[in-house]
């Protein structure tokens, strides 16, 4: 990519979603709300995409994990065992000066409202001690506000995978080691949320918790991380940008027996994608101390009952979105004009293949129509006849569509199409059944 050193690409990405449909900011027309954003046309069809992609390598394509879809509301006393009540806190202070509110963890990557080239250690403001913010929300269950109504929106999706282990391994039959998928939304309360949509309070996870025996979680954590990373490569991403970042004694959970990052090299720094975890017997041992259900597996291999270890993967979905979106933003000049490509993969391009008529006459809108029809029985496809086909494909460009079928006078007399390749700029003739040979290969 030709801007990595681009201290602006943030600005030019949120513009450009704002721009073509990928985001928006959520309410605009009132002014908006503090890190909450909504999905656009393009946006939610690659957040859709990412999603199945994930689901599809999760679930579909094994026999040993089994996804659920729990509610976000869960009984209040689950956060309580889990720890979140207790210690799901973030240090935070407040400047004296500015009156600006930081993660008191985070300040030395933290911005200064006043003077934007400085950490809030080295402006000058005056901050207060650190305190204690507990990043549930809460809310109340009925109609009657008081203590024994209170219900907290999830923090993550994991408990829900927790407390249906035994409903999930009874129904399904799954034998250990098996895993339990889930994507859903979460909710904190960021103390400061921001980079776009790299950290906001109405976020959505893909979680996937993997049960095993004591004896092998080592082994299985190691299966965990070599999977997940080569996900990311599947997913298309420059594999130079992700590194590995193991937590040190001091940072790891206090549920963690081992927990490594992957990180991704964003225009503002090296920040964590996903967590992998060897969360140990920690969430079964203390849900079963709480509820005094067994959750103990009887494993006939080993003839013995034990409660199993868990290897969690924990991806944000929007943060995979933003990973994506920066990733894949490549601008180039052509022809004296500074052009825009969203270089997405075709697994996950929001439109999979643009059709276009050179021009509008000499009966190649009609022929175009048809073919747009074809594909889209198959395709996320985009018509479009309007302006000059230089902009038609720029337009494109822009949308991440990887690749573009132009129909010109020779399709009139042999039925041979254009198929141009968003990347390559390559053009190859094809006919009408290669074309969904060839769109098949590249979107699987
Ligand atoms: P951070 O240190 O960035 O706050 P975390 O370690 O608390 O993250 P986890 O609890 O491990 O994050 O959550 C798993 C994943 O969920 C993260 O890797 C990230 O992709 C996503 N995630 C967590 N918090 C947010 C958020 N506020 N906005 C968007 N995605 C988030």
């Amino acid at each position: 990519m030709a801007n990595d050193n681009n201290n602006d690409i943030m600005d030019k990405i949120v513009s450009l979603c704002k721009r073509r449909g990928f985001i928006f900011p959520s309410s605009e027309i009132y002014g908006g709300l503090s890190s909450s954003w909504d999905y656009g046309p393009l946006g939610s069809e690659l957040k859709r995409n990412i999603k199945n992609f994930w689901w599809d390598s999760m679930t579909n394509r094994r026999d040993d994990i089994e996804g659920i879809d729990a509610s976000i509301f869960m009984h209040p006393g689950v956060w309580v065992t889990s720890g979140h009540v207790s210690e799901f806190n973030d240090p935070m202070v407040d400047c004296k000066t500015c009156k600006a509110r930081f993660r008191a963890d985070k300040l030395e990557e933290a911005r200064c409202p006043m003077k934007p080239s400085k950490s809030p250690l080295t402006c000058g403001g005056e901050l207060t001690e650190p305190r204690q913010f507990n990043l549930m929300f809460r809310t109340h269950l009925g109609p009657v506000p008081d203590d024994n109504s209170i219900v907290y929106l999830r923090p993550e999706t994991a408990q829900g995978i927790y407390v249906n282990f035994l409903n999930v391994k009874n129904s399904s039959r799954q034998k250990i080691p098996f895993g339990i998928a889930q994507i859903g939304k979460a909710f904190r309360n960021e103390i400061t949320p921001g980079n776009f949509i790299f950290r906001m309070r109405e976020f959505e996870q893909m979680e996937m918790q993997y049960f095993v025996h004591p004896d092998e979680d080592a082994r299985w954590f190691e299966y965990w991380r070599e999977q997940r990373w080569e996900w990311y490569r599947q997913l298309g991403l420059n594999m130079n940008k992700l590194r590995w970042h193991e937590h040190g004694p001091k940072e790891l959970a206090h549920y963690a027996k081992a927990a490594f990052d992957i990180e991704y090299e964003f225009p503002f720094g090296w920040q964590e994608l996903e967590g992998v975890h060897n969360r140990s017997d920690f969430d079964l041992k203390r849900h079963m101390e709480a509820t005094n259900k067994d959750m103990r597996y009887f494993d006939e291999r080993f003839a013995e009952k034990f409660i199993p270890f868990i290897i969690e993967t924990s991806a944000g979905t929007d943060r995979t979105l933003l990973t994506v979106l920066v990733d894949g933003y490549d601008e180039m000049e052509i022809k004296g004009e500074k052009r825009v490509f969203m270089r997405f993969s075709p697994k996950i391009a929001p439109i999979k293949a643009a059709v276009f008529p050179l021009v509008k006459k000499d009966g190649m809108p009609e022929f175009a129509l048809n073919v747009y029809k074809e594909l889209g029985k198959r395709f996320k496809v985009f018509y479009d006849e309007s302006g000059a086909v230089g902009r038609r494909y720029a337009r494109m460009d822009e949308a991440g569509t990887p690749f573009c079928v132009t129909i010109d006078g020779q399709t009139i007399e042999d039925e041979t199409m254009t198929v141009r390749d968003r990347d390559t700029m390559e053009q190859i003739r094809m006919k009408m059944p290669r074309i969904i040979d060839f769109l098949t290969e590249k979107v699987n």
